[in-house]
């Protein structure tokens, strides 16, 4: 299993784009920067496109890609996998004929986007793929996701969550963790507040993950804010150190191999 970081971030920049991770070349979790990340022909070969929650910046370039399928895709849809939020938001701030065309329902019969509902606990699969949604501790609904290859590799992301994810480690055994960690230790009430995670945080919930499984997996924290990322990596470093673990910070471009 392959896993490129197409987006590592929670503000865009010259040199940061919001969240996207591309495995194997064909299935995409959150869609922050799918279409300012691959060229066309790239876009095009995505069979599955896994969205955790409903947040600007994870669905960011739907529109955009829809917008591809419907030029140049001869009639192939745009798989979306996600939560009803998430298709309630598409459909009605996005995706509505005013902001841009209804893709959701649009040519009619054969609509450029096929969204289909995933059940949280459920396994899906999807393209050869097992796919397991399992709620997270955020502010609106939001699921992570386990996948796990026909080679039988598995790898966890969190999407946005803040602490309070017992529950969902007793769901999921990853070979690998792409945790979200959005601000360094001094934010801890705001990340608290908001359903996020600090290198603090983290450690506890790692710890717990540890007691629970019996092991830790290698952990690669994304969804940083760019002007304090200085300051995570620090706090991250000794984390990792404190727990004996691998912990390392996501960054566009970087490939993870399962
Ligand atoms: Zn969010
Ligand atoms: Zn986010």
């Amino acid at each position: 299993m392959n896993i490129q970081v197409l987006g590592a971030h929670n503000c865009e920049s010259q040199n940061t784009r919001l969240i996207s991770l591309l495995i194997d070349d064909t299935l995409a979790i959150d869609a922050g920067s799918l279409t300012s990340s691959l060229s066309l022909a790239a876009q095009q070969k995505l069979k599955a496109i896994l969205l955790t929650h409903q947040h600007y910046d994870h669905i960011r370039d739907i529109p955009a890609i829809a917008m591809n399928f419907a030029l140049h895709g001869n009639g192939t849809t745009v798989n979306i996998y996600s939560i009803p939020p998430v298709y309630d938001v598409l459909s009605t701030h996005l995706l509505n004929g005013k902001l841009y065309p209804k893709f959701l329902e649009q040519p009619q019969g054969n609509p450029t986007i096929k969204f289909t509902i995933v059940e949280p606990y459920q396994t899906e699969q999807i393209e050869g793929y097992d796919i397991l949604p399992v709620p997270v501790n955020h502010t609106d609904p939001t699921v992570g996701f386990q996948i796990t290859s026909p080679g039988g590799k598995i790898v966890f992301y969190t999407g946005d969550t803040g602490p309070g994810l017992t529950e969902c480690w007793g769901h999921v055994s990853p070979q690998l963790l792409i945790c979200e960690v959005t601000a360094p230790d001094s934010y801890e009430e705001f990340a608290k507040k908001k359903g996020h995670l600090t290198p603090s945080l983290l450690k506890q919930e790692l710890t717990i993950f540890q007691k629970l499984k019996g092991y830790l997996p290698p952990v690669v924290v994304v969804h940083m804010n760019p002007r304090l990322e200085k300051e995570i990596e620090a706090e991250i470093a000794a984390v990792a150190k404190a727990l004996n673990n691998s912990i390392n910070l996501g960054y566009e471009g970087m490939q993870l191999n399962l």
